[in-house]
């Protein structure tokens, strides 16, 4: 399902960062905080702003959040308040709650409550960034179970000019290669014939292993 009216409650700078890079999608945002100050800092960059206590029902209420298609809770420090809000928004019927959790415990509590996407911003974006450091062609990556990843990864020049069927990813690495990203074109399960070229971003599926073995011999 496509949203096009999110609201962003907090808006610390997770939530502000959230809600600028969705306005700047084309999207209706309603930014809620209960800090005054940040909420008018804000008006001017978002849809409408209002400076409100989410874990009071009446102005929930009152702010109609129900009419938004997507509401995401980023109050992180202040866990009660993250919780209250979500209970409330899940009774109200809110069709997607998005919530930040600070810490296992919290979003565990998020997940029972019914939320439907609970976030660790800071744990994910610790783990990416370690990913990113000791594989430096990995560009990102999707964990699509505990099995298996899709990778972004960047050509080195060390294969540059090869095709697909030469570098034989499946046959001696067990993972392939479904897409290919050059500079004009994606190719979409790409052919045998098909070239790399340095930095091309060749979309992996495998094992995490199968993914790294391959990252790792042509490094150069
Ligand atoms: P960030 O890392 O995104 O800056 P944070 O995890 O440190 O944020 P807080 O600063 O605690 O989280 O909360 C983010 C915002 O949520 C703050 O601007 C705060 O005013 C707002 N907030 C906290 N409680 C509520 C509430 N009950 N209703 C509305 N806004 C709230």
């Amino acid at each position: 399902m496509k949203y096009s009216q999110f609201a962003v409650i907090g808006l610390g700078r997770f939530g502000s960062s959230l809600a600028k890079e969705l306005i700047a999608q084309g999207y209706e945002v309603m930014g809620i905080d209960k800090n005054e100050e940040i909420a008018d800092d804000m008006s001017d960059e978002l849809t409408f702003t209002a400076a409100a206590d989410t874990t009071d029902e009446e102005v929930l209420k009152e702010l109609g959040i129900r009419n938004s298609d997507c509401v995401i809770i980023a109050i992180g420090n202040d866990i009660q308040a993250s919780i209250m809000t979500a209970i409330l928004l899940k009774d109200f019927g809110v069709k997607k709650v998005v919530a930040k959790a600070l810490s296992e415990l919290h979003g565990r509590v998020l997940e029972k409550i019914g939320v439907d996407r609970v976030i660790y911003p800071e744990r994910d974006m610790a783990i990416r960034l370690a990913h990113q450091l000791v594989q430096p062609n990995i560009l990102d990556f999707i964990e699509l179970s505990n099995k298996y990843t899709i990778a972004e990864l960047s050509a080195p020049q060390k294969i540059s000019g090869k095709t697909l069927g030469k570098l034989d990813t499946r046959a001696k690495y067990g993972c392939s290669v479904v897409a290919l990203h050059k500079q004009e074109e994606i190719l979409i399960a790409p052919s045998a014939n098909d070239v790399v070229d340095k930095d091309d971003i060749m979309v992996l599926i495998g094992t995490k292993q199968q993914i790294e073995r391959f990252e790792d011999a042509v490094t150069d």
